[in-house]
């Protein structure tokens, strides 16, 4: 999760935590492959819960589209998560254990229903619409709005997803109603699902975006542990742009010195525009006071001793929404890296745009 800090606003990803009242934790640990599920392959470390919730669609009220987060928690655990934060109410060891919602669809299905909307694309929908498909030509069923999966604290690709399967029920889901969906992960198990991401594709409106902040791939593991490489994640878009996906990235966060150097944004894009991305979105880190700074600091004690003493003073003012102080990023050399990155995007002929830019992807 990432809040643009040069265009700070009040933060929308939070979602209170709903009452656990069915917790499981026992899966198979192996896919079909006989490859581990879990990152590193270590089952001690990481669980999965599964509980009933009492929603699961939050309406923006800005662009009216809607957020659906299945699951709580990420198996990713990137060391600058504001999920870790504590005002977003989660579990300490969000990291390694993960809720999933286990009545997402059902929920949906019933926002759906409620809307007006009618399963068109499944075979039986349940309405007179099975006795005269002629019917299906006339109807009015096109949403006015497209389903963001994921994007709270948690990415719905994690590496869990390929045990759970919420996703890919989600994503049947907007393929029955013929609704417009947007996707943002770090990892290639989207691929998985390019089958129903074409479908959507097809009728309506399929974009996904990746978030792609490190040309390296030994420096995005320092920060993103668990999630799939950069190589992996631009091979990805590019499979997705040749399936006629829109898609784009999220570059960030550009962590200060490290990822917002020229030779590091320049390599990004240059890698992005090769990779088939059609639009892009920059942005800087912000790191509220706490777990999530904590964490973040000592990933830098270990990694990048010679910067802490700058990390230490750019977010020493200790933000609530984690927003460095600017006049140190002033002193300190820094420039917007959002800025920056509208710039390279013209040069590379990317739209610069991010979230839903017009509102309606
Ligand atoms: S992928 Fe997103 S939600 Fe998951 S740990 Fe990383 S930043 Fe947090």
């Amino acid at each position: 999760m990432f809040i643009l800090w040069s265009l700070f606003e009040k933060n929308t990803f939070a979602h209170p935590v709903e009452s656990v009242i069915d917790i499981g934790g026992h899966f198979n640990t192996m896919s079909d492959t006989g490859q581990s599920y879990f990152p590193d392959g270590d089952a001690d470390t990481y669980q999965i819960e599964y509980y009933d919730a009492k929603t699961v669609v939050r309406e923006q009220k800005r662009s009216g589209n809607i957020n659906l987060n299945p699951y709580q928690g990420c198996w990713h655990d990137c060391v600058y998560c504001d999920g870790k934060a504590e005002n977003y109410h989660m579990h300490e060891d969000f990291g390694t254990r993960i809720k999933v919602k286990q009545n997402s669809p059902e929920l949906l299905e019933a926002y759906l229903k409620k809307k007006g909307l009618i399963p068109i694309n499944r075979k039986h929908t349940g309405t007179l619409l099975d006795f005269s498909e002629d019917m299906k030509q006339d109807i009015e069923n096109e949403p006015d709005f497209t389903v963001c999966i994921g994007g709270g604290v948690c990415d719905v690709y994690q590496p869990a997803e390929k045990e759970v399967k919420m996703t890919r029920r989600l994503l049947q889901m907007a393929v029955d109603y013929n609704i417009p969906v947007f996707i943002l992960t770090k990892n290639k198990l989207i691929l998985r699902d390019l089958d129903l991401l074409v479908k959507i594709n097809e009728t309506s409106k399929a974009t996904v975006a990746m978030s792609v902040a490190f040309d390296s791939d030994d420096i995005q593991k320092i920060f993103e542990p668990n999630a799939s490489s950069t190589t992996e994640r631009f091979e990805t878009l590019a499979t997705l742009a040749d399936a006629g996906i829109h898609t784009g990235i999220w570059a960030m966060p550009l962590i200060p010195w490290i990822a917002d150097t020229d030779e590091n944004m320049e390599a990004v894009f240059r890698r992005a525009k090769e990779a088939g991305v059609e639009w892009m979105l920059a942005g800087g880190l912000t790191l509220k006071p706490g777990r999530q700074k904590d964490a973040f600091m000592r990933t830098i004690e270990k990694h990048y001793p010679e910067l802490l003493d700058k990390y230490l003073a750019l977010y020493g003012n200790n933000n609530k929404w984690g927003i460095p102080d600017i006049p140190v990023a002033k002193s300190l050399g820094l420039v917007d890296s959002h800025d920056k990155g509208k710039k390279l995007a013209k040069k590379y002929g990317m739209v610069a745009q991010g979230w839903f830019g017009d509102g309606k992807w």
